[in-house]
């Protein structure tokens, strides 16, 4: 098919919390994207929403957004009014939505890759290793594993055991927020999956600040990383501006699509 491909991040690659912002100060006017009842959540710099909406609105494109939030968390975000994106990838590659909802095909090979007496037992694990800030571990969208701790070095400190007990997961911290990922289910996985059964694109490229947006990146015939991230993995190029950034892989996007798909 005649199109580019961008898969992006969201958090600290398009969308920021104030608390992100505050500790990576930057130039441009950053607007509220995201609201949990009357509290302003992540913001999104005007000019980059204003190129990347005319890029998804390009024929020749498809943007979609790639997120490690569950459906929840991610149906609060809305990247400009009224944006209705074709597709998404969420809860780090457990569902590919089109047009807002799951992709069944996708679901399935999800779900039958999930080891549930794994998942019971680092459930276990999580619940009496770890002093957790919430009662319950989660099960979210019945795909990974979620639990706030508030000694974070608890977790820090189990990480090597966890991964060699539980080789067929991934685990992750995010702040306080402790992730166990079912090893086939990744942010590269599902896109790798979408361009080759749906949209077999012309080129891909991708942009993620974090561990786990590591195989999508290498997925990326081209692919950017924010300089305020602190990860340089090889062959991923550098997109300078910080919470600015995206303009400069927006420029790149622009300059390849005049090139392949003039
Ligand atoms: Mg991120």
């Amino acid at each position: 098919m005649d199109k580019l491909v961008y898969a992006s991040d969201l958090d600290q690659t398009l969308i920021f919390s104030r608390r992100f912002l505050d500790a990576h100060p930057s130039e441009g006017d950053f607007v509220c994207v995201e609201r949990r009842n009357d509290t302003d959540l992540s913001y999104m710099d005007r000019e980059v929403q204003t190129n990347l909406k005319r890029l998804a609105e390009d024929s020749r494109v498809v943007f979609i957004p790639v997120t490690t939030r569950d459906l929840m968390r991610y149906n609060r975000v809305e990247l400009w009014q009224g944006a209705a994106l074709e597709y998404a990838i969420v809860s780090n590659g457990g569902f590919i939505l089109h047009n807002g909802n799951p992709i069944p095909e996708w679901s399935e090979i999800v779900t039958a890759g999930i080891d549930h007496t794994m998942r019971k037992e680092i459930t276990r694990y999580f619940e009496t290793k770890f002093k957790t800030r919430s009662t319950e571990v989660e099960f979210v969208d019945s795909i990974f594993l979620l639990c706030k701790i508030d000694d974070v070095f608890e977790f820090d400190a189990a990480v090597a055991e966890l991964d060699e007990m539980y080789y067929d997961w991934q685990f992750e911290r995010q702040g306080h927020k402790c992730l166990a990922i079912p090893a086939n289910v990744t942010k590269g996985s599902a896109l790798k999956w979408l361009c080759e059964n749906k949209l077999n694109p012309q080129c891909v490229v991708t942009s993620g600040d974090g561990v786990l947006d590591l195989q999508m990146l290498r997925y990326g015939d081209y692919a950017f990383i924010p300089d305020t991230s602190p990860l340089r993995p090889e062959n991923v190029q550098v997109a300078v501006g910080g919470a600015r950034s995206a303009l400069k892989t927006m420029d790149f996007i622009e300059k390849k699509l005049e090139e392949i798909l003039p």
